[in-house]
């Protein structure tokens, strides 16, 4: 055993090594002849000529000793079912969905469009795809019918798969009329939709040949068996698509070989979970730790998998706590806005069920705050882990490793860089590695590890200019991030250096929101920032320009204004987009050369002192931002 600074030194100093060790961890048909090709900075090929495939690794190859034990357990609160899946039953789930996909022509590289709620089939689809050599693109549900058009229209999906609705609190959330509105927005439309069909949504409309109900289907392909399609190493499984300073988001590309290597690794030694055990993330299958700790991370690790539908207070807010007793959890992975959902109820139900199984706590997302890493330490009686990454990693950057070594937490600190990932802080302009306690910007020196994105799907140019454009003098990759490291080698994550913004753990560009609501046809100019929030973390906040002053002239019709931008951007992005307030002024303030002064307003909506505000064209500007928060 060795410990984790050790681990780490050697993961850098020794990489080949290092990562053939753990490439070990996964089954190759073909080895690989060359554990890292770095010829073309930034680009990193991991385990060049090795062939490999993803459902292989997490399903397949458990059947000889796992075929009875419990892959996947779904819990839905939403519709009250349990279903429980062992590695066999999965097997026979995935192999049908994926016979029914080559039934419909999708083949090796063909894109497959997931819009679906958190339900088993998801999970078949997403590991059908990977088994037939496809990519999937999952899409968060709650994201509106103009987002899921332009993500259509990137990946060119030749499948779309989407259920007839999804649920929460008890309201049905209908997916279908959205799927159909999306593909009549975009240029590349699927050929096929293949439903999922919940019964939720009785009003259901489908279209003849191009809609297909995967219960028709399915029947006629029970049984076969549909082999895994080997593939390259670097074959994408995936492409998620993230928020960027753009409007236009970035589909992160994602390989097979590295992929697979990161998250059989980080199982045992970030999440210290072991084959058999049960290990119950909280995340949705529409995010990048849904994909790499619901589904990929502990069917590799062949651990059980629990799934869970529904709000963490309904029925009561035990219903965690429940699932961890009842399949007997080791380890759980959540965000720091789901526990402060959870602070707010009676404090008792952290202790009404047996947790004792519990070893560790992961929260990761955003920022974990000390009262909340307090409350449910000490309620649940559970070590919190926090653990810093990004969509772009797929695994963490920076974690505790208590499978390598328990070190001591210190509390607002994600720790350690994991082993692979060469962390550096920087100066913002130099460049310059900065000094203890002082704040630089997140970087990482490449190769990024195995496990990270690969490039953006379809267009390199993009990839480097974005991620590695940063410092004339040296090519590495920036996450965007402020950060400090103490004299003990600690991290601290300080905010965004761009203008994303973080809600409930969910990344946001305001650009993108700001796109959303101009397409109201009352808007002319508008600023989102991203203000404090206690539960959330962070609230997008607009402050727009109208082209009809007579429509916001009293405070009545100003709400009513208010309320229909909210809407609009539902409508557009999706309801998670949906600024928490819309105010309504005359002018923005900007610089003299026209440059937008967000951080001037973000200052003033969070009660700060904004700074120097020598540069301001119309200080009048500033006024209103002040009076409106006011
Ligand atoms: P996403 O790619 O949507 O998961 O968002 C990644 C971003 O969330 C990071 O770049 C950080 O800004 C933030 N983030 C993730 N984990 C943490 C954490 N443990 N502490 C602070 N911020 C975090």
């Amino acid at each position: 055993m060795s410990t984790y600074k050790e681990n780490h030194y050697r993961s850098l100093d020794d990489a080949d090594a290092f990562w053939t060790e753990q490439a070990a961890r996964i089954d190759w048909v073909k080895p690989f002849s060359n554990v890292c090709d770095f010829s073309t900075p930034p680009f990193a090929h991991w385990f060049v000529d090795g062939e490999t495939n993803l459902c292989f690794n997490a399903i397949d190859r458990h059947l000889a000793t796992r075929a009875h034990q419990n892959a996947l357990v779904w819990v839905s609160s939403e519709v009250e079912q349990t279903r429980t899946y062992t590695y066999r039953q999965l097997w026979e789930e995935v192999n049908c969905f994926a016979a029914v996909l080559k039934s419909i022509g999708v083949g090796k590289g063909d894109r497959v469009l997931i819009y679906m709620p958190m339900i088993p089939e998801a999970v078949f689809a997403m590991l059908a795809t990977v088994r037939i050599g496809a990519i999937h693109s999952v899409v968060f549900g709650g994201f509106a019918a103009a987002s899921l058009a332009a993500r259509i229209d990137d990946a060119k999906p030749r499948v779309m798969i989407t259920a007839d609705a999804g649920s929460r609190a008890g309201k049905i959330i209908p997916l279908k009329p959205l799927t159909d509105e999306s593909i009549s927005l975009a240029e590349h439309p699927p050929k096929h939709v293949v439903i999922v069909n919940r019964h939720l949504d009785k009003s259901m409309q489908t279209l003849p040949g191009r809609d297909m109900d995967y219960a028709a289907l399915a029947p006629r392909h029970k049984g076969e068996v549909v082999p895994c399609e080997w593939v390259e190493s670097s074959h994408p499984s995936y492409i998620l698509y993230t928020s960027g300073t753009t409007g236009k988001p970035k589909g992160v590309q994602r390989d097979t070989g590295g992929y697979t290597v990161a998250l059989a690794s980080s199982m045992q030694t970030i999440f210290a979970t072991q084959p058999g055990e049960s290990f119950f993330c909280t995340s949705d299958i529409g995010w990048v730790v849904g994909h790499s700790y619901i589904v990929y991370g502990p069917l590799i690790n062949g651990s059980t998998t629990v799934m869970y539908e529904g709000l963490p207070i309904r029925p009561d807010p035990g219903i965690w706590w429940k699932l961890v007793e009842q399949y007997g959890v080791v380890a759980m992975f959540s965000s720091p806005t789901a526990v402060r959902v959870l602070k707010k109820q009676d404090v008792g139900y952290l202790t009404k069920y047996d947790t004792s199984t519990l070893r560790y706590l992961y929260l990761a997302g955003e920022p974990l705050d000390q009262p909340t890493s307090d409350w449910i330490e000490k309620g649940v009686g559970v070590k919190v882990i926090d653990n810093y990454w990004q969509t772009e990693t797929g695994w963490p950057i920076l974690s505790a490793q208590p499978g390598i070594e328990e070190t001591p937490r210190k509390l607002g600190s994600p720790s350690f860089p994991v082993y692979g990932y060469n962390v550096k802080l920087k100066h913002e302009e130099t460049g310059a590695a900065v000094s203890a306690n002082e704040k630089g910007v997140l970087c990482i020196v490449p190769p990024l590890p195995p496990g990270c994105m690969s490039t953006i799907w379809g267009d390199d140019a993009r990839f480097v200019k974005t991620y590695f454009g940063m410092f004339r003098d040296e090519q590495v990759y920036t996450t965007f991030d402020w950060a400090t490291r103490d004299a003990d080698g600690y991290y601290f994550i300080m905010g965004r250096t761009d203008d994303v913004i973080n809600v409930a753990g969910h990344r946001l560009g305001t650009r993108e929101i700001e796109e959303a609501i101009q397409a109201h046809k009352n808007i002319a100019e508008v600023a989102v920032v991203g203000v404090a929030d206690s539960l959330k973390g962070q609230v997008p906040i607009a402050f727009a320009v109208v082209k009809d002053h007579r429509q916001v002239e009293n405070a009545e019709l100003a709400a009513r204004q208010e309320k229909e931008v909210m809407a609009t951007v539902d409508h557009e992005l999706g309801a998670i987009g949906r600024p928490a307030r819309v105010h309504f002024v005359t002018a923005l303030p900007k610089t003299r050369s026209g440059k937008l002064l967000r951080r001037v307003i973000q200052a003033l909506c969070e009660s700060r002192d904004p700074g120097d505000l020598t540069t301001i064209e119309d200080p009048t500007a500033l006024e209103q931002v002040r009076n409106a928060v006011q």
